[in-house]
Protein backbone atom coordinates (compact mmCIF):
# COMPACT_ATOMS: atom_id res chain seq x y z
CA UNK A 1 0.00 0.00 0.00
CA UNK A 2 1.20 3.47 -0.91
CA UNK A 3 1.58 5.74 1.98
CA UNK A 4 -1.04 8.18 2.99
CA UNK A 5 1.66 10.82 2.70
CA UNK A 6 2.43 10.30 -1.23
CA UNK A 7 -1.47 10.85 -1.67
CA UNK A 8 -3.62 13.24 -3.16
CA UNK A 9 -6.11 15.17 -1.57
CA UNK A 10 -8.58 13.53 -3.99
CA UNK A 11 -7.68 10.17 -2.37
CA UNK A 12 -7.57 11.00 0.66
CA UNK A 13 -10.94 13.18 0.95
CA UNK A 14 -12.46 9.84 -0.78
CA UNK A 15 -10.59 8.02 2.12
CA UNK A 16 -11.90 10.16 4.88
CA UNK A 17 -15.62 10.57 3.61
CA UNK A 18 -15.50 6.29 3.24
CA UNK A 19 -14.31 6.34 6.70
CA UNK A 20 -11.27 4.02 5.93
CA UNK A 21 -8.72 6.69 7.68
CA UNK A 22 -8.96 9.70 9.84
CA UNK A 23 -7.57 13.07 9.71
CA UNK A 24 -5.51 12.14 12.68
CA UNK A 25 -3.93 8.80 10.83
CA UNK A 26 -3.35 11.33 7.81
CA UNK A 27 -1.25 14.22 9.75
CA UNK A 28 1.02 11.64 11.48
CA UNK A 29 1.75 9.73 8.89
CA UNK A 30 2.53 13.60 6.75
CA UNK A 31 4.24 14.67 10.48
CA UNK A 32 6.76 11.35 10.26
CA UNK A 33 7.54 12.03 7.01
CA UNK A 34 8.49 15.69 8.00
CA UNK A 35 11.10 14.41 11.08
CA UNK A 36 12.23 11.55 8.27
CA UNK A 37 13.63 14.21 5.19
CA UNK A 38 13.32 17.52 6.05
CA UNK A 39 16.92 17.32 7.61
CA UNK A 40 17.60 16.73 4.07
CA UNK A 41 15.16 18.92 2.54
CA UNK A 42 14.46 22.06 4.46
CA UNK A 43 11.34 22.63 3.29
CA UNK A 44 10.15 23.76 6.46
CA UNK A 45 11.15 27.13 8.83
CA UNK A 46 8.47 25.76 11.45
CA UNK A 47 6.76 22.89 11.68
CA UNK A 48 3.46 23.51 13.85
CA UNK A 49 2.57 19.59 15.09
CA UNK A 50 0.71 20.94 17.64
CA UNK A 51 -1.80 22.78 15.52
CA UNK A 52 -2.31 20.20 13.09
CA UNK A 53 -3.18 17.58 15.38
CA UNK A 54 -5.86 19.83 16.86
CA UNK A 55 -7.15 20.54 13.80
CA UNK A 56 -7.05 17.14 12.81
CA UNK A 57 -9.11 15.76 15.72
CA UNK A 58 -11.89 18.49 14.71
CA UNK A 59 -11.65 17.67 11.52
CA UNK A 60 -12.43 13.71 12.27
CA UNK A 61 -15.34 15.11 14.51
CA UNK A 62 -16.76 17.00 11.59
CA UNK A 63 -16.53 14.13 9.09
CA UNK A 64 -18.06 12.15 11.53
CA UNK A 65 -20.30 14.52 12.53
CA UNK A 66 -21.49 14.71 8.54
CA UNK A 67 -20.58 17.98 7.76
CA UNK A 68 -17.20 18.03 6.26
CA UNK A 69 -16.18 19.72 2.99
CA UNK A 70 -13.56 18.38 0.62
CA UNK A 71 -10.60 19.93 2.13
CA UNK A 72 -11.39 18.76 5.79
CA UNK A 73 -8.86 16.93 7.62
CA UNK A 74 -5.84 17.38 4.53
CA UNK A 75 -2.54 18.08 5.62
CA UNK A 76 -1.38 21.65 3.94
CA UNK A 77 1.87 23.29 4.02
CA UNK A 78 1.85 27.33 4.43
CA UNK A 79 4.20 29.60 2.76
CA UNK A 80 5.90 31.73 5.98
CA UNK A 81 4.71 35.20 4.03
CA UNK A 82 0.83 34.18 4.79
CA UNK A 83 -0.32 34.86 8.53
CA UNK A 84 -1.31 32.70 10.87
CA UNK A 85 -2.70 34.09 14.52
CA UNK A 86 -0.44 33.28 17.12
CA UNK A 87 2.16 31.07 14.85
CA UNK A 88 5.17 32.77 14.10
CA UNK A 89 5.23 34.23 10.57
CA UNK A 90 8.89 35.30 9.42
CA UNK A 91 8.53 36.02 5.64
CA UNK A 92 12.39 34.23 5.66
CA UNK A 93 13.68 37.48 6.82
CA UNK A 94 15.83 38.11 10.38
CA UNK A 95 13.58 41.01 10.37
CA UNK A 96 10.60 39.20 10.79
CA UNK A 97 11.74 36.29 12.45
CA UNK A 98 9.93 37.00 15.97
CA UNK A 99 6.99 38.38 14.46
CA UNK A 100 3.72 36.43 15.73
CA UNK A 101 0.48 37.94 14.12
CA UNK A 102 -2.50 39.37 16.06
CA UNK A 103 -4.79 37.48 13.18
CA UNK A 104 -4.70 35.46 10.33
CA UNK A 105 -4.92 35.97 6.16
CA UNK A 106 -8.52 35.38 4.98
CA UNK A 107 -7.23 32.72 2.89
CA UNK A 108 -5.72 30.97 6.28
CA UNK A 109 -9.27 31.60 7.70
CA UNK A 110 -11.23 30.89 4.81
CA UNK A 111 -9.06 26.93 4.64
CA UNK A 112 -9.30 26.50 8.60
CA UNK A 113 -13.24 27.00 8.20
CA UNK A 114 -13.20 24.35 5.73
CA UNK A 115 -11.46 22.13 8.60
CA UNK A 116 -7.99 21.71 6.35
CA UNK A 117 -5.00 20.70 9.21
CA UNK A 118 -1.92 23.06 8.75
CA UNK A 119 1.44 21.29 9.40
CA UNK A 120 4.04 24.04 8.87
CA UNK A 121 5.37 26.97 7.56
CA UNK A 122 7.84 26.57 4.56
CA UNK A 123 10.54 27.94 4.09
CA UNK A 124 11.46 31.36 0.74
CA UNK A 125 13.23 33.81 -0.39
CA UNK A 126 13.15 36.56 1.75
CA UNK A 127 10.30 38.64 1.51
CA UNK A 128 9.39 36.67 -1.49
CA UNK A 129 12.47 38.60 -3.51
CA UNK A 130 14.13 35.17 -5.51
CA UNK A 131 13.94 32.37 -7.29
CA UNK A 132 16.21 30.27 -5.26
CA UNK A 133 14.90 30.04 -1.95
CA UNK A 134 18.34 30.78 -1.03
CA UNK A 135 17.78 34.72 -0.32
CA UNK A 136 16.00 33.14 3.51
CA UNK A 137 17.53 34.16 6.45
CA UNK A 138 17.02 30.47 7.89
CA UNK A 139 18.89 29.02 4.97
CA UNK A 140 18.58 27.09 1.45
CA UNK A 141 15.78 24.45 0.89
CA UNK A 142 17.23 22.12 -1.47
CA UNK A 143 15.76 20.33 -4.53
CA UNK A 144 14.50 16.89 -3.72
CA UNK A 145 15.45 15.52 -7.17
CA UNK A 146 18.58 16.48 -6.15
CA UNK A 147 19.69 17.72 -2.72
CA UNK A 148 22.63 19.70 -4.92
CA UNK A 149 20.15 21.90 -6.40
CA UNK A 150 17.78 24.67 -5.92
CA UNK A 151 13.91 23.94 -6.11
CA UNK A 152 13.50 27.31 -7.64
CA UNK A 153 11.77 30.55 -5.74
CA UNK A 154 10.64 32.48 -3.72
CA UNK A 155 7.97 29.42 -2.96
CA UNK A 156 11.02 26.93 -2.96
CA UNK A 157 10.23 25.92 0.27
CA UNK A 158 6.21 24.67 0.19
CA UNK A 159 7.68 23.33 -3.76
CA UNK A 160 10.07 20.90 -1.99
CA UNK A 161 7.47 19.79 0.67
CA UNK A 162 4.75 18.99 -1.97
CA UNK A 163 7.54 17.13 -4.16
CA UNK A 164 8.90 15.29 -0.90
CA UNK A 165 5.47 14.22 0.37
CA UNK A 166 6.27 16.41 3.44
CA UNK A 167 2.27 17.76 2.77
CA UNK A 168 -0.57 16.87 0.67
CA UNK A 169 -0.20 20.57 -1.05
CA UNK A 170 0.81 23.99 -0.10
CA UNK A 171 -0.03 27.09 -0.64
CA UNK A 172 3.21 29.76 -2.61
CA UNK A 173 2.59 33.00 -3.75
CA UNK A 174 3.53 34.35 -7.22
CA UNK A 175 4.41 38.26 -8.13
CA UNK A 176 6.76 37.30 -10.67
CA UNK A 177 6.85 33.74 -11.18
CA UNK A 178 7.32 32.58 -7.36
CA UNK A 179 4.85 29.62 -7.81
CA UNK A 180 5.27 28.36 -11.51
CA UNK A 181 8.71 28.36 -11.53
CA UNK A 182 9.74 26.03 -8.14
CA UNK A 183 6.60 24.11 -9.52
CA UNK A 184 8.38 23.20 -12.86
CA UNK A 185 11.51 22.89 -10.55
CA UNK A 186 9.96 20.53 -8.56
CA UNK A 187 8.06 18.45 -10.80
CA UNK A 188 4.29 19.71 -9.38
CA UNK A 189 1.40 21.37 -10.79
CA UNK A 190 1.71 25.21 -9.63
CA UNK A 191 -1.11 27.98 -10.62
CA UNK A 192 -0.81 31.63 -10.32
CA UNK A 193 -4.71 33.34 -10.15
CA UNK A 194 -5.93 36.17 -12.08
CA UNK A 195 -4.40 39.33 -10.12
CA UNK A 196 -7.47 39.97 -7.57
CA UNK A 197 -9.09 36.42 -7.44
CA UNK A 198 -7.58 35.21 -4.28
CA UNK A 199 -7.42 37.54 -1.11
CA UNK A 200 -4.06 39.39 -0.58
CA UNK A 201 -5.16 40.29 3.14
CA UNK A 202 -2.55 38.83 5.76
CA UNK A 203 0.25 38.14 2.92
CA UNK A 204 3.41 39.87 3.68
CA UNK A 205 3.29 42.77 0.73
CA UNK A 206 6.33 42.66 -1.62
CA UNK A 207 5.15 44.01 -4.50
CA UNK A 208 1.59 44.82 -4.27
CA UNK A 209 0.23 45.00 -7.93
CA UNK A 210 1.42 41.78 -8.37
CA UNK A 211 1.04 39.31 -5.28
CA UNK A 212 -0.96 36.65 -5.63
CA UNK A 213 -1.95 33.42 -3.61
CA UNK A 214 -2.05 29.93 -5.48
CA UNK A 215 -1.93 26.35 -5.12
CA UNK A 216 1.28 24.24 -5.41
CA UNK A 217 -0.10 20.35 -5.75
CA UNK A 218 0.74 16.92 -6.88
CA UNK A 219 -1.66 16.96 -9.40
CA UNK A 220 -4.41 18.91 -11.88
CA UNK A 221 -7.20 18.18 -9.66
CA UNK A 222 -5.53 18.82 -6.48
CA UNK A 223 -4.62 22.35 -7.75
CA UNK A 224 -8.22 22.89 -8.97
CA UNK A 225 -9.67 21.87 -5.60
CA UNK A 226 -7.07 24.02 -3.42
CA UNK A 227 -7.92 27.25 -5.68
CA UNK A 228 -11.92 26.54 -5.19
CA UNK A 229 -10.80 26.63 -1.39
CA UNK A 230 -9.00 29.96 -1.27
CA UNK A 231 -10.60 31.87 -4.09
CA UNK A 232 -13.35 34.84 -3.71
CA UNK A 233 -13.79 38.34 -3.17
CA UNK A 234 -13.04 39.64 0.38
CA UNK A 235 -13.81 43.30 1.37
CA UNK A 236 -10.34 43.35 3.12
CA UNK A 237 -8.42 43.67 0.06
CA UNK A 238 -9.60 46.54 -1.68
CA UNK A 239 -8.06 44.96 -5.54
CA UNK A 240 -10.32 41.79 -4.70
CA UNK A 241 -12.91 41.09 -7.41
CA UNK A 242 -16.15 41.01 -6.97
CA UNK A 243 -16.77 38.22 -9.63
CA UNK A 244 -18.23 35.27 -9.05
CA UNK A 245 -16.15 32.01 -8.49
CA UNK A 246 -17.26 28.74 -10.61
CA UNK A 247 -16.31 25.21 -9.81
CA UNK A 248 -12.94 24.57 -11.01
CA UNK A 249 -13.45 21.04 -11.15
CA UNK A 250 -16.14 21.46 -13.54
CA UNK A 251 -14.03 21.87 -16.77
CA UNK A 252 -11.93 18.59 -16.00
CA UNK A 253 -11.81 15.67 -18.27
CA UNK A 254 -14.34 18.12 -20.65
CA UNK A 255 -13.08 18.02 -24.29
CA UNK A 256 -10.54 20.15 -25.48
CA UNK A 257 -10.82 19.36 -29.31
CA UNK A 258 -11.00 22.47 -31.33
CA UNK A 259 -9.80 24.86 -28.69
CA UNK A 260 -7.10 27.29 -29.85
CA UNK A 261 -3.38 26.98 -28.59
CA UNK A 262 -1.28 30.06 -29.30
CA UNK A 263 2.53 29.49 -29.23
CA UNK A 264 4.37 32.64 -28.99
CA UNK A 265 7.55 32.89 -31.41
CA UNK A 266 9.09 34.85 -28.73
CA UNK A 267 9.22 32.66 -25.88
CA UNK A 268 11.42 30.12 -28.04
CA UNK A 269 14.60 32.14 -28.79
CA UNK A 270 18.24 31.61 -28.50
CA UNK A 271 18.91 31.28 -24.38
CA UNK A 272 16.02 28.22 -24.32
CA UNK A 273 18.10 25.11 -22.76
CA UNK A 274 17.42 22.39 -25.66
CA UNK A 275 16.05 19.70 -23.70
CA UNK A 276 13.64 21.89 -22.26
CA UNK A 277 12.35 23.32 -25.53
CA UNK A 278 12.33 19.69 -27.19
CA UNK A 279 10.09 18.86 -24.03
CA UNK A 280 7.55 21.65 -24.37
CA UNK A 281 7.61 21.08 -28.22
CA UNK A 282 6.77 17.18 -27.71
CA UNK A 283 3.74 19.12 -25.05
CA UNK A 284 2.01 20.59 -28.30
CA UNK A 285 2.64 17.43 -30.31
CA UNK A 286 0.24 15.75 -27.30
CA UNK A 287 -2.07 18.82 -27.36
CA UNK A 288 -2.23 18.36 -31.08
CA UNK A 289 -3.32 14.87 -30.74
CA UNK A 290 -6.08 15.92 -28.62
CA UNK A 291 -7.38 17.50 -31.80
CA UNK A 292 -6.67 21.13 -30.09
CA UNK A 293 -5.74 23.82 -33.02
CA UNK A 294 -1.94 25.10 -33.13
CA UNK A 295 -1.69 28.10 -34.25
CA UNK A 296 1.65 30.23 -34.06
CA UNK A 297 1.64 34.08 -32.17
CA UNK A 298 3.14 36.63 -31.05
CA UNK A 299 3.94 38.42 -27.98
CA UNK A 300 5.89 41.73 -29.25
CA UNK A 301 6.51 43.44 -26.06
CA UNK A 302 8.12 39.78 -24.33
CA UNK A 303 11.57 41.16 -24.34
CA UNK A 304 10.82 44.14 -22.60
CA UNK A 305 9.39 42.36 -19.63
CA UNK A 306 11.95 41.98 -17.58
CA UNK A 307 13.55 44.85 -17.10
CA UNK A 308 10.03 46.22 -16.84
CA UNK A 309 9.36 43.57 -13.65
CA UNK A 310 12.46 44.57 -12.39
CA UNK A 311 11.61 47.95 -11.69
CA UNK A 312 8.03 47.66 -10.69
CA UNK A 313 8.56 45.37 -8.27
CA UNK A 314 11.12 47.07 -6.68
CA UNK A 315 9.48 49.87 -6.63
CA UNK A 316 6.42 48.72 -4.95
CA UNK A 317 8.78 46.70 -2.51
CA UNK A 318 10.95 50.02 -1.46
CA UNK A 319 7.52 51.13 -0.47
CA UNK A 320 5.90 48.67 1.34
CA UNK A 321 9.12 47.70 3.43
CA UNK A 322 9.53 51.00 4.78
CA UNK A 323 7.24 50.00 7.40
CA UNK A 324 10.22 47.64 8.76
CA UNK A 325 12.25 50.56 11.06
CA UNK A 326 11.95 48.56 14.16
CA UNK A 327 9.57 50.42 15.25
CA UNK A 328 6.17 49.90 13.67
CA UNK A 329 7.61 46.83 12.92
CA UNK A 330 10.71 44.31 12.80
CA UNK A 331 13.74 43.49 14.16
CA UNK A 332 15.38 46.26 16.02
CA UNK A 333 18.82 47.16 16.02
CA UNK A 334 21.03 48.71 19.28
CA UNK A 335 19.34 51.82 20.29
CA UNK A 336 22.73 54.02 21.21
CA UNK A 337 23.57 56.82 19.13
CA UNK A 338 19.74 57.81 18.51
CA UNK A 339 16.67 57.48 16.32
CA UNK A 340 18.43 57.27 13.27
CA UNK A 341 21.11 55.43 14.50
CA UNK A 342 18.94 52.80 15.54
CA UNK A 343 16.81 53.06 12.47
CA UNK A 344 19.47 52.52 10.35
CA UNK A 345 21.13 49.66 12.31
CA UNK A 346 17.49 47.89 12.07
CA UNK A 347 17.32 47.35 8.84
CA UNK A 348 21.11 46.97 7.80
CA UNK A 349 20.63 44.04 9.93
CA UNK A 350 17.35 43.43 9.44
CA UNK A 351 17.58 42.72 5.52
CA UNK A 352 19.81 40.61 3.71
CA UNK A 353 21.80 41.38 0.33
CA UNK A 354 18.93 41.20 -2.15
CA UNK A 355 16.21 42.76 0.13
CA UNK A 356 18.76 45.75 0.13
CA UNK A 357 19.11 45.48 -2.79
CA UNK A 358 15.83 45.85 -4.30
CA UNK A 359 15.16 48.85 -1.87
CA UNK A 360 17.73 50.64 -3.68
CA UNK A 361 16.92 49.84 -7.08
CA UNK A 362 13.11 50.54 -6.10
CA UNK A 363 13.98 54.12 -4.37
CA UNK A 364 15.95 55.52 -6.88
CA UNK A 365 13.56 54.56 -9.34
CA UNK A 366 10.77 56.07 -7.78
CA UNK A 367 12.64 59.06 -6.15
CA UNK A 368 12.15 62.92 -8.05
CA UNK A 369 13.39 63.39 -11.51
CA UNK A 370 13.80 60.18 -11.97
CA UNK A 371 10.61 58.79 -11.57
CA UNK A 372 9.49 59.78 -15.01
CA UNK A 373 12.08 57.73 -16.56
CA UNK A 374 12.06 54.76 -14.67
CA UNK A 375 8.57 54.15 -12.89
CA UNK A 376 6.36 55.85 -15.12
CA UNK A 377 7.98 54.35 -18.50
CA UNK A 378 8.01 50.95 -16.45
CA UNK A 379 4.29 51.19 -16.21
CA UNK A 380 3.59 51.82 -19.95
CA UNK A 381 5.46 48.97 -20.89
CA UNK A 382 3.66 47.02 -18.70
CA UNK A 383 0.02 48.30 -20.63
CA UNK A 384 2.17 47.15 -23.80
CA UNK A 385 2.57 43.78 -22.49
CA UNK A 386 -0.80 43.39 -20.74
CA UNK A 387 -1.82 45.00 -25.00
CA UNK A 388 -0.55 41.85 -26.20
CA UNK A 389 -2.39 39.25 -24.19
CA UNK A 390 -5.26 40.95 -25.03
CA UNK A 391 -4.53 40.62 -28.70
CA UNK A 392 -3.49 36.93 -28.41
CA UNK A 393 -6.36 36.36 -26.75
CA UNK A 394 -8.80 37.25 -29.58
CA UNK A 395 -7.20 34.55 -31.50
CA UNK A 396 -6.52 31.53 -28.67
CA UNK A 397 -8.38 30.25 -25.92
CA UNK A 398 -4.85 29.28 -24.07
CA UNK A 399 -0.94 30.31 -24.73
CA UNK A 400 1.39 27.63 -24.06
CA UNK A 401 5.47 28.52 -23.24
CA UNK A 402 8.25 26.88 -21.61
CA UNK A 403 7.60 28.09 -17.60
CA UNK A 404 11.59 28.50 -17.12
CA UNK A 405 14.83 28.87 -19.64
CA UNK A 406 16.94 26.55 -17.82
CA UNK A 407 16.84 23.78 -15.76
CA UNK A 408 17.34 24.20 -11.69
CA UNK A 409 20.97 25.70 -11.07
CA UNK A 410 23.60 24.48 -8.13
CA UNK A 411 23.28 25.81 -4.94
CA UNK A 412 25.37 28.69 -4.41
CA UNK A 413 26.23 28.88 -8.33
CA UNK A 414 24.47 31.81 -8.94
CA UNK A 415 24.39 34.49 -5.40
CA UNK A 416 26.99 36.60 -6.83
CA UNK A 417 24.97 37.29 -10.45
CA UNK A 418 21.33 38.24 -9.69
CA UNK A 419 21.51 39.65 -13.04
CA UNK A 420 21.34 35.90 -14.35
CA UNK A 421 18.54 35.14 -12.06
CA UNK A 422 16.55 38.32 -12.37
CA UNK A 423 16.90 37.29 -16.50
CA UNK A 424 15.67 33.66 -16.25
CA UNK A 425 12.17 35.74 -15.21
CA UNK A 426 11.70 35.99 -18.76
CA UNK A 427 8.72 33.33 -18.95
CA UNK A 428 6.87 33.71 -15.92
CA UNK A 429 6.90 37.69 -15.41
CA UNK A 430 4.79 38.79 -18.50
CA UNK A 431 1.79 37.05 -17.15
CA UNK A 432 2.01 38.84 -13.85
CA UNK A 433 2.78 42.19 -15.37
CA UNK A 434 -0.65 41.63 -17.41
CA UNK A 435 -2.27 40.28 -14.02
CA UNK A 436 -3.49 36.81 -16.31
CA UNK A 437 -3.36 33.36 -14.71
CA UNK A 438 -0.93 31.08 -16.08
CA UNK A 439 -0.11 27.25 -14.83
CA UNK A 440 2.91 25.33 -14.58
CA UNK A 441 2.11 21.56 -14.97
CA UNK A 442 5.35 18.72 -15.20
CA UNK A 443 6.10 17.99 -19.30
CA UNK A 444 9.20 15.77 -18.75
CA UNK A 445 12.96 15.53 -17.85
CA UNK A 446 16.16 16.45 -18.68
CA UNK A 447 19.17 14.30 -19.68
CA UNK A 448 19.91 14.27 -15.74
CA UNK A 449 16.62 13.71 -14.60
CA UNK A 450 15.31 16.90 -13.51
CA UNK A 451 12.11 17.87 -14.15
CA UNK A 452 10.40 20.13 -16.62
CA UNK A 453 7.82 22.50 -16.69
CA UNK A 454 5.11 24.25 -18.85
CA UNK A 455 2.95 26.99 -18.83
CA UNK A 456 -0.20 27.36 -19.80
CA UNK A 457 -1.80 30.83 -19.80
CA UNK A 458 -5.67 32.35 -20.13
CA UNK A 459 -7.29 35.21 -20.08
CA UNK A 460 -8.25 37.07 -16.84
CA UNK A 461 -10.30 35.16 -15.15
CA UNK A 462 -10.18 32.08 -17.34
CA UNK A 463 -8.76 29.66 -14.32
CA UNK A 464 -11.17 27.15 -15.19
CA UNK A 465 -10.01 26.91 -18.69
CA UNK A 466 -6.32 26.51 -17.62
CA UNK A 467 -7.05 23.72 -15.55
CA UNK A 468 -9.12 22.02 -18.36
CA UNK A 469 -6.35 22.36 -20.63
CA UNK A 470 -3.92 21.19 -17.84
CA UNK A 471 -6.08 18.31 -17.24
CA UNK A 472 -6.12 16.86 -20.85
CA UNK A 473 -2.68 17.15 -21.08
CA UNK A 474 -2.06 15.63 -17.49
CA UNK A 475 -4.26 13.08 -18.38
CA UNK A 476 -2.55 12.15 -21.68
CA UNK A 477 1.37 11.78 -20.04
CA UNK A 478 2.54 10.11 -17.11
CA UNK A 479 5.17 12.73 -16.31
CA UNK A 480 2.73 13.64 -12.71
CA UNK A 481 2.90 10.38 -11.70
CA UNK A 482 6.90 9.98 -10.84
CA UNK A 483 8.72 10.47 -7.54
CA UNK A 484 11.84 12.00 -6.53
CA UNK A 485 14.91 9.92 -5.05
CA UNK A 486 15.26 11.53 -1.97
CA UNK A 487 19.01 11.30 -1.97
CA UNK A 488 20.94 9.79 0.74
CA UNK A 489 22.86 12.16 3.21
CA UNK A 490 26.33 11.53 2.30
CA UNK A 491 25.52 13.90 -0.73
CA UNK A 492 24.84 16.77 1.47
CA UNK A 493 26.61 19.86 1.27
CA UNK A 494 26.21 21.98 4.15
CA UNK A 495 23.34 24.87 4.41
CA UNK A 496 25.21 27.93 4.97
N1 LIG B 1 11.95 35.73 -9.10
C1 LIG B 1 11.12 36.88 -9.07
C2 LIG B 1 11.72 37.92 -8.17
O1 LIG B 1 12.76 37.68 -7.63
C3 LIG B 1 9.73 36.52 -8.64
C4 LIG B 1 9.55 36.47 -7.18
C5 LIG B 1 8.12 36.17 -6.79
O2 LIG B 1 7.29 35.85 -7.62
N2 LIG B 1 7.84 36.38 -5.52
O3 LIG B 1 11.20 38.97 -7.97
Amino acid sequence: MTELYSKTIYELHALLAAGEVTSREITESVLKRIDAVDEKVHAYITVTSDLAREQAQRADERIRSGSAGLLTGIPLAIKDNLCIKGIATTCGSKSLAQFIPPYSATVINALAEQGAVFVGRTNMDEFAMGSSTENSCFGPTRNPWNPALIPGGSSGGSAAAVAADECIAALGTDTGGSIRQPAAFCGLVGLKPTYGRVSRFGLIAFASSLDQVGPMAKDVRDAAMLLNGISGYDRLDSTSANAAVPDYTDLLGKEVAGMRVGIPGEYFTSGLDAGIERAVRESVRVLEGLKMEIREISLPHTEYAVAAYYLVAPAEASSNLARYDGVKYGFRGGEEGGLLDMYTRSRSEGFGVEVKRRIMLGTYALSAGYYDAYYKKASQVRTLVRDDFSSAFRECDVIITPTCPNPPFSLGEKLHDPLSVYLADIFTVPASLAGIPGISVPCGFTEDGLPIGIQILANFFREETLLQVAHAYEQNTTWHNRKPPLAPEKDLISFK
